[in-house]
């Protein structure tokens, strides 16, 4: 069994960037929008800051406490127009008295480095280029490290968020896989990852996924970040699981790392879309 190291993977992709933005003497820009206080979200925040500035990305932070969704748009828009701003992020989630999809949209589709605006999970879908969401890019690029060949494997993913599964789906199918989705109303979850080569599990709930949903030698990633007691863990029951998988994503040091070294590889696309037309 092979533990899929994503700390490794995401320096490796990391110091790439680095040296390509040394290299072309560039500095990408990323602004984070955060509305509210909201803890998680500041230590996503600041994460996010450490890996931009270690690459040479510059990246700036917006954080309004009070603020209306008029005046949010209105801000949104000066980003979009200032030509030193090349990716725009707002944390969610927003309060709740904030329309999230009227606000995401109004970012501009080549500033979008989260990937969530209509237009570029319409371009994923029609296979167009496109800014596609961090977590599912880093899934896809972890696979491909260990030269997992996704070409007619089958796979299963659980959890259907705009965020992960959905782009999910399109970009497996971009790879050739055969891919089933399952989702809280799903009523046998087993049927489809005991025929998998492969389980992505992304629900939010701790250890959800047991070694008898999985046949021997499944790949398994979990997406999960799930806080137990003050520690840390994912969806999967990595002490049963692990004895059965071939290749398994610990939590942390799997996905988690990998999701923020495609934003940065994200910003970089941006910045070169908007500027080397
Ligand atoms: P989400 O928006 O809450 O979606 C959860 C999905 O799981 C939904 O589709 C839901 O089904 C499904 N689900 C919930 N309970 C289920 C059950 N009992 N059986 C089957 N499906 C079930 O969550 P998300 O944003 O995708 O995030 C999922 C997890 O990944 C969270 O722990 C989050 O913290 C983590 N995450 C990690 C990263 C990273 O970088 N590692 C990035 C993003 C998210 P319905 O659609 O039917 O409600």
């Amino acid at each position: 069994m092979v533990i899929m190291d994503g700390i490794k993977v995401s320096d490796i992709i990391k110091e790439e960037i680095k040296e390509d933005i040394i290299e072309n003497n560039i500095e990408p820009s990323l602004t984070v929008i955060q509305v509210g206080d909201n803890p998680a979200s500041n230590v996503y925040i600041k994460n996010k800051e450490k890996a931009c500035i270690k690459v040479g990305i510059k990246f700036n932070l917006l954080k309004f406490l009070d603020i209306t969704e008029d005046e949010l748009i209105k801000k949104i828009n000066e980003l979009n127009n200032d030509n030193n701003v090349n990716g725009i992020i707002v944390q969610l989630p927003l309060p709740d008295n904030f329309d999230t999809n009227k606000v995401v949209n109004t970012i501009s589709p080549m500033k979008d480095v989260d990937g969530l605006t209509s237009t570029n999970v319409g371009n994923l879908v029609l296979g167009n280029d496109a800014l596609v969401s961090c977590t599912p890019l880093g899934i896809i690029k972890l696979l491909k490290y260990y030269n997992i060949n996704l070409e007619s494997k089958k796979v299963t993913i659980i959890g259907r968020s705009n965020l992960v599964g959905k782009p999910l789906v399109n970009l497996l199918l971009k790879e050739n896989a055969s891919v089933s989705i399952c989702h809280s109303k799903t009523t046998n979850i087993k049927d489809y990852t005991l025929n998998s080569d492969i389980v992505i599990v992304a629900v939010g709930k701790a250890k959800f996924l047991k070694e008898d949903y999985i046949k021997e030698n499944t790949i398994v990633i979990d997406v999960g970040i799930n806080k137990v007691n003050d520690k840390i863990c994912g969806d999967v029951d990595f002490d049963l699981v692990s004895n059965k998988a071939s290749y398994i994503t610990p939590v942390p040091k799997g996905v988690g790392p990998m999701t923020i070294a495609m934003l940065l590889n994200n910003v970089l696309k941006a910045y070169r879309m908007q500027n080397e037309n």
